[in-house]
């Protein structure tokens, strides 16, 4: 079995509970007989997370119940965003959270605290979460509501200087479990229900892909638009990607060395006038450029801006490799610093051979490598450890969204001190004292 980044693993035997009562169950059975247990959602993470190496696998695909409420949800582990945000949807009503790869699973999004491009406005999966059922390794099943504090101490870390963040435990000491459970890539507890806010839905969106000569006029781009009324997506395309989206995509204007694909949930239709001046003082290429109101043309965007990412993993699978590439989030104001740090280091190294593209409006930038050689590859696994090194010396995060998992779990020590780990690995002992639950993830085996 593997993940959506191609890291692989076996497991001993599968368990497919229907109830949360049986996975709790199964964790008990696990504790009594120290058997390693992973839980695995939709398989979609990017960082092995949900790929056992041995053991047993919890799959949650049969937890996958909806029942769907005026301002909130409460759902399975099981379901898949893209039924979640159908449901919300058939009611006027908006899940938030879109990590873009709506084949996920609710459980796995609310276990690396996924957030993707709607997050500039709305914030990462955490901030949606009213209320959460997790099964332990004790085998006990507790419900938590929002603001229901742990009840022990824990010691507090320092948390990076940027919108988002999912590396490692959040703590602080009056942290909430909701808090600490999310984010926690199935290393404390498993997910078996969860609470979820609704928002209304907006009446009218407008959607844009914006292309630029360069890279110069898209980030000005984005700081002056990043206050407008109602903005809720903010996502970039380097040259590669655009060159890479090609393929696909012939009518992308070969001039576009830059493009940047925005939302805009409108309240009233005067709030697209001040567009055509807006794009003008960019510099942007007005007329090559891309406007959607109708739900049939967002969705043509929605799907380009998939394909990017889709098109890199299974180019660097079809290769022979697993996926390599950055989740880092940096502080706002070091957006372009780091944009031209990815271009120079990877530029020099690997010309043509990588992409850069993402959620721009919160300086988190995905930069990919697409290696030919295993000597490319260990290159590249290096150059990436140095770039870590960087963005946390700028402020930022070594993973904004998408979790460390296994493939990822050194660059907890990047990000962090020695101290604030054993805090972590503190919360994990006293949650799971024979550490059998989502092992390898976050803390590297010694
Ligand atoms: C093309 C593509 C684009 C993507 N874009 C984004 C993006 O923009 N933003 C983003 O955030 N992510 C993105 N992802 C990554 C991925 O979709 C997310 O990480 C998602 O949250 C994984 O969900 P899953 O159900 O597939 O989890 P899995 O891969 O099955 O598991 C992921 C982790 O969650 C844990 N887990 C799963 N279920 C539970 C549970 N019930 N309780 C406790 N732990 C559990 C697993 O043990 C594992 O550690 C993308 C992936 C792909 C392939």
């Amino acid at each position: 079995m593997e993940d959506a980044s191609g890291f692989r693993g076996h497991a001993d035997r599968i368990f497919t509970p229907a109830s949360a009562v049986e996975v709790a169950s199964i964790l008990a059975q696990a504790g009594e007989q120290r058997v390693p247990v992973t839980v695995l959602g939709a398989a979609t993470g990017l960082t092995g997370g949900g790929i056992p190496q041995g053991g047993w696998l919890i799959s949650t695909a049969k937890l996958a119940r909806l029942e769907i409420l005026p301002g909130r949800a409460i759902a399975g582990p099981g379901l898949l965003l893209k039924d979640l945000h159908a449901a919300a949807a058939r009611t006027r009503q908006l899940y938030a959270p879109d990590p873009t790869e709506i084949t996920a699973s609710l459980g796995g999004t609310i276990a690396n605290n996924a957030s993707g491009s709607r997050s500039f406005r709305y914030g990462a999966t955490r901030r949606h979460l009213l209320a959460l059922e997790a099964a332990f390794m004790d085998g006990t099943l507790r419900r938590f509501q929002r603001a229901e504090k742990v009840d022990f101490d824990v010691s507090p870390i320092p948390l990076p200087n940027t919108t988002k963040n999912t590396a490692g435990y959040p703590l602080s000491p009056a942290m909430d479990w909701i808090d600490l459970i999310a984010g926690s890539e199935g290393t404390l507890a498993v997910v078996t229900e969860a609470e979820l806010q609704l928002l209304p839905a907006a009446e009218e969106l407008l959607a844009g892909v914006v292309f630029f000569p360069s890279d110069i006029e898209a980030l000005a781009a984005v700081d002056s638009w990043r206050p407008i009324p109602g903005l809720r997506m903010l996502e970039y395309f380097d040259r590669g990607s655009l060159n890479m989206l090609r393929a696909r995509y012939s009518e992308i204007p070969a001039s576009a060395g830059a493009a940047i694909f925005f939302e805009q949930e409108l309240s009233s239709p005067s709030d697209i006038d001040p567009w055509p001046d807006r794009l003008h003082q960019a510099r942007a290429d007005q007329n090559a450029s891309w406007f959607a109101v109708s739900d049939a043309d967002r969705e043509r965007f929605r799907l380009l801006r998939h394909a990017l990412p889709e098109m890199v993993n299974d180019t660097v699978r079809r290769n022979g490799f697993m996926k390599l590439g950055t989740d880092f989030a940096v502080p706002l104001h070091r957006n372009g610093e780091m944009l031209a740090l990815y271009h120079r280091t990877l530029g020099d190294a690997f010309p043509g051979r990588y992409v850069v593209f993402g959620h721009i409006g919160d300086a988190h930038l995905h930069a990919n490598i697409l290696p030919a050689s295993q000597a490319d590859f260990d290159r590249g696994r290096e150059l990436i450890l140095s770039l870590a090194r960087e963005a946390v010396r700028m402020g930022g995060t070594v993973s904004a969204e998408h979790g460390l998992g296994k493939r990822k779990a050194p660059l907890l020590e990047v990000q962090y001190a020695s101290e604030h780990i054993d805090a972590m690995r503190a919360v994990k002992s006293r949650l799971d004292p024979h550490w059998l639950l989502g092992r390898g993830n976050l803390f590297p085996p010694h």
